[in-house]
């Protein structure tokens, strides 16, 4: 447990404590009408920040997991996704819903080769565990593909939640599944 380090101040042991739930976009956050990537198109689903607030009453931290396939594609660019994201973050925020952070994947394995960070693979789940200090164990995540679930069941979260119909199914699960802490 004690590591060494070369004087200075001690360094602090890390603790795995975050609770996070992990969003897919497309279909989760907007409706899905395929490679996304302007405001003007893009439309909010019906219940997405009832569905947030509900997780932050909770005290999960909010990531959003997504892959761009759509810039290896060519159809549209990085900092075309950026852009479209930046705004997404603000109209959450008008309403106090803080997206820690984003991670996309921009890959796609027939035009750039596989990656480690598409989804069904649990890369971008992995990467931002590390960084926010995140406890799988007691995290979560929605999406409404099987490559979501996947994704959820290889980075061993508590909770995979997929999309079917509403969001409001998904707040009414949720609600039963938390009940004790709401
Ligand atoms: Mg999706
Ligand atoms: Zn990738």
């Amino acid at each position: 447990m004690y590591e060494t380090y070369n004087g200075g101040r001690c360094p602090k042991v890390h603790r795995r404590d975050m609770k996070a739930v992990f969003l897919d976009r497309d279909g989760v956050i907007n409706i899905d009408s395929g490679y996304v990537y302007h405001r003007n198109d893009f439309v909010f689903l019906d219940g997405i920040f009832d569905l947030l607030k509900l997780l932050k009453s909770l005290s999960f931290t909010i990531f959003i997991v997504t892959n761009q396939s759509g810039i290896a594609r060519g159809y549209y660019k990085e900092s075309d996704f950026l852009h479209l994201m930046e705004w997404v973050k603000d109209e959450f925020h008008k309403d106090s819903i803080d997206i820690k952070d984003i991670s996309f994947c921009p890959h796609h394995p027939e035009i750039t080769g596989e990656c480690l960070c598409r989804k069904p693979k649990a890369g971008m789940l992995i990467q931002l565990a590390k960084k926010y200090n995140i406890n799988m164990q007691i995290s979560i995540m929605i999406g409404d593909k099987n490559s979501d679930i996947q994704a959820c069941q290889n980075a061993r979260l508590a909770k995979c939640y997929k999309v079917k119909s509403s969001i409001y199914d998904i707040i009414h699960q949720i609600k039963n599944d938390y009940k004790e802490e709401i």
